[in-house]
């Protein structure tokens, strides 16, 4: 598996600096609110259980599975597969992705869930991709710019596959294109 990727882009050192950073962030803001955290499945999964290890205040998570992607090219089309368990009525919201690409999946779940009366709502992503943004998204925690190229690992897959890495790393082209 290790051989189908050409570079790590960031290591298992580098996921924890950018969890505890962001984690410290979101301590200081939202102390006192018992916010939830909403994991956007599958590709989250990591980083949000290592996120909320460095937040020093109550919190909750819930998980939504929503899917805009077929293979490696967006859809632009998003659908619920799984709705949250808890209702957002007046709570504090922190939408937590795993990377960010044209815009389309958070600008439809920050729709949803504002239309559902969050008291507030913001959003937390490992991994930024600017370059491929169709819709503007405000991001209030942002880990790290990443440059284009297909990243896999560290819950991120590619066709299910590689999410079991512990880091990010680029895809071998020649596997996907
Ligand atoms: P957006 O809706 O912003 O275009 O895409 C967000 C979703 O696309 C992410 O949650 C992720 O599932 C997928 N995605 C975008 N870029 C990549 C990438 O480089 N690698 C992987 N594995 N998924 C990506």
């Amino acid at each position: 598996m290790k051989n189908d990727i050409s570079e790590v882009v960031l290591s298992e050192a580098d996921i924890q600096a950018i969890a505890k950073r962001l984690g410290e962030q979101i301590t200081e803001d939202y102390e006192g609110k018992t916010p939830i955290l909403v994991g956007l499945l599958k590709g989250s999964i990591m980083f949000m259980s290592d996120l909320i290890k460095y937040i020093d205040t109550h919190l909750e998570i819930d998980f939504m599975d929503v899917s805009s992607y077929v293979g490696t090219k967006s859809s632009g089309e998003v659908k619920i597969l799984k709705d949250l368990s808890t209702s957002v009525e007046g709570r504090h919201i922190l939408i937590v992705e795993d990377i960010i690409e044209t815009g389309a999946t958070l600008n439809s779940i920050v729709d949803l869930i504002e239309y559902r009366n969050a008291a507030s709502l913001e959003i937390v992503t490992l991994l930024d991709k600017p370059v491929n943004r169709k819709l503007h998204v405000d991001v209030k925690y942002a880990g790290t710019e990443i440059p284009d190229g297909f990243v896999v690992g560290y819950g991120l897959d590619f066709d299910e596959k590689y999410r079991n890495l512990p880091y990010i790393g680029l895809l071998k082209p020649e596997l996907y294109q």
